[in-house]
């Protein structure tokens, strides 16, 4: 999941990335509403991470932008504990959700996998295909009842086949996931990823539709 914060506190933007990371998010991080705008309009992010109080245009502003333009893109917005009546206008103004500011890293990644899941349409947190079964809080995956590990892009890749059962994802498509801003990409990465994916949960499992990009099996 590639996710854009919009935070212009140095400290807490450096703390926010690295916790994210931990927690298996590719994430782009942006100073001010301008670059955020930017950035929306080139990338492809699953969430925005929205702190209200920044220099120049307003977090409340750029929602606001964000929606009557009709871009769905979900938002939990980031503010200070005494500002109730921001977070009611950002809820109202199309957020999805807010955090009060200082808040637990392992809060924000439950409630960033959580709306995820309500976007997605899905009620149950594990995602299952057949054999195999996919937790997003643990960020583990059984096969057949047994564990398979995977390394960190692995999972990313895998768990966006999962989330999408089929549609097909192009291989700049997986890049984006697995690749943040000045991260250098490997070229054949995805490849060898989904190479070693099919050696660890079966060479079935996934699809390649040549030329076009990679798509989970159906379940026989
Ligand atoms: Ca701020």
């Amino acid at each position: 999941m590639r996710i854009l914060l919009v935070e212009d506190d140095q400290m807490l933007g450096d703390a926010l990335r690295t916790s994210l990371k931990q927690e298996g998010f590719t994430t782009d991080w942006v100073r001010d509403a301008e670059e955020a705008e930017l950035a929306l309009a080139t990338g492809d992010y699953s969430l925005l991470l929205l702190d209200l109080g920044l220099p120049g245009k307003g977090g409340l502003d750029l929602l606001a932008e964000l929606r009557s333009t009709a871009d769905p893109v979900p938002v939990i917005i980031l503010t200070a504990r005494d500002a109730v009546p921001d977070r009611i206008r950002g809820l109202d103004a199309g957020a999805d959700d807010y955090l009060v500011k200082p808040f637990d890293p392992e809060e924000l990644a439950a409630r960033i996998r959580a709306l995820h899941r309500r976007r997605a349409g899905r009620a149950v947190p594990l995602i299952e295909h057949g054999s195999l079964v996919l937790n997003p809080a643990t960020r583990q995956v059984h096969r057949d009842g047994r564990r398979v590990h995977l390394s960190a892009r692995e999972y990313v890749i895998l768990a966006a086949l999962m989330e999408r059962p089929g549609t097909l994802l192009s291989r700049a498509a997986l890049e984006e996931r697995i690749y943040g801003w000045g991260e250098e990409i490997e070229s054949n990465a995805v490849e060898v990823h989904i190479h070693n994916l099919r050696k660890k949960i079966g060479a079935e499992t996934i699809r390649t539709v040549r030329g076009v990009g990679y798509m989970l099996a159906d379940v026989p």
